[in-house]
């Protein structure tokens, strides 16, 4: 057990925003990318219009899978032709939702090249997810390379534009066969692709929110850090009520303060002069209800070199917003996700009243120059050292 347990604690110590340490290949018993069994489809699906794709419903010709039991460990990952999946009815991760998933893309350049972004950090956060669900830990690096060898096989599929991309749902699944609440002596880690369009041909302009404590996406001790399915079950309820009053997506609201936590399914940002007269880009502090995103992380990073404001991760009330609001001090606020890298905000609906917030489609905003710095990185139309080749 203290084997174990000895990795586990060093990967937990090390999950913060610190990029340069190699807590995704500590040891522990782990498949091999290099043994990974690839049995290609025998008739390929013609491949969709970029411009008429609708998010996540169109997928590739081939998918990834990785079984593993308590007492065979990890068996070898396997590349097959996509098809349903078999699963016991009393299968745990549909009983108790012990499942977690991750979100990134491949990204086509102009040179023909294809690009991840980052992936080494969504491998880290999916451990850390993997952690909290009890599943079994793997080798992130080695999970990456099956991942990058899948795209590799399915790279057609990845768009020839410089805005649609392939949308990459790496997932793990409790695959226990057996009614008890306890830990999966089965899972099932698998990924499988989908071309996604532009989400600006559909979503360039701000976004409406609804702000309401009614429902709490996450809280203290909770799995909000974590990217588990039943974080976004449970919050479609809301989404709805939402639309109902007019809004496109639900402003999450935590505590009695009503901070502002998250957008939708997206981190959120506050371009402001804060309470102290000083020009500052603030998002919410990691505290565990808070999903620590790439996205997030690359523009906390990007910014801080930039050193032209403060950027802060703290605290950010209704109170403060609607204050700063009043006193004209508000900049921009929009979320942050790989799905559209960033989305303006340009109202919110709380406690009954309509708060405009000001800049939306300003082209010198702040919005629009880290969509282009993002992009031009995801792209590769500028070089950095968070593109991963394919
Ligand atoms: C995935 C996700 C984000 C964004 O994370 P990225 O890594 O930037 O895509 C933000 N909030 C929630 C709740 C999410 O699920």
């Amino acid at each position: 057990m203290a084997s174990l347990s000895a990795p586990r604690t060093a990967f937990i110590q090390g999950q913060g925003d610190d990029t340069t340490s190699n807590d995704v290949a500590y040891s522990v018993c782990s498949f091999k990318a290099a043994d990974t069994m690839i049995q290609l489809c025998e008739s390929p699906k013609p491949k969709p219009d970029p411009k008429r794709l609708s998010f996540g419903s169109e997928f590739t010709d081939h998918m990834l899978l990785i079984e593993w039991s308590s007492e065979g460990g990890w068996e070898k990952p396997r590349i097959q032709p996509f098809g349903n999946l078999s699963l016991h009815p009393a299968c745990s991760a549909l009983h108790y939702a012990v499942q977690l998933f991750e979100g990134m893309k491949a990204y086509r350049g102009k040179d023909n090249k294809v690009r991840l972004f980052r992936p080494l950090l969504n491998m880290k956060r999916m451990l850390k997810s993997a952690h909290r669900a009890c599943l079994p830990l793997f080798d992130g690096a080695e999970f990456l390379e099956c991942i990058r060898k899948l795209v590799e096989v399915d790279q057609d599929w990845v768009p020839q534009s410089d805005s649609a991309s392939l949308y990459i749902r790496p997932t793990f699944i409790g695959t226990e066969p057996s009614l008890g609440v306890k830990k999966s002596s089965r899972a099932l880690l698998f990924a499988i692709l989908s071309p996604v369009g532009s989400y600006f041909s559909t979503g360039g302009k701000s976004v409406s929110l609804w702000a309401d404590c009614k429902y709490i996406r996450a809280w203290k001790g909770g799995t909000g850090d974590c990217k588990m399915g039943g974080n976004y079950g449970a919050s479609i309820c809301a989404q709805y009520e939402a639309m109902d009053y007019g809004c496109q997506q639900v402003l999450w609201l935590y505590g009695d303060d009503h901070q502002i936590t998250e957008v939708g399914t997206m981190n959120v940002f506050l371009y402001w002069m804060n309470e102290n007269g000083e020009e500052e880009l603030a998002t919410p502090p990691l505290d565990g209800i808070i999903l620590p995103g790439i996205t997030r992380q690359s523009i906390l990073e990007l910014t801080r070199k930039w050193g032209e404001f403060k950027v802060s991760e703290r605290y950010l009330t209704m109170a403060d917003l609607r204050l700063a609001l009043e006193e004209n001090r508000v900049k921009e606020m929009f979320g942050s996700g790989t799905a559209c890298v960033v989305s303006p905000v340009g109202r919110i609906l709380y406690q009954d009243e309509n708060l405009q917030i000001p800049c939306e489609g300003n082209c010198s905003s702040l919005v629009s120059r880290l969509q282009k710095e993002l992009t031009d990185i995801q792209y590769g139309r500028t070089d950095s050292d968070w593109a991963f080749f394919v």
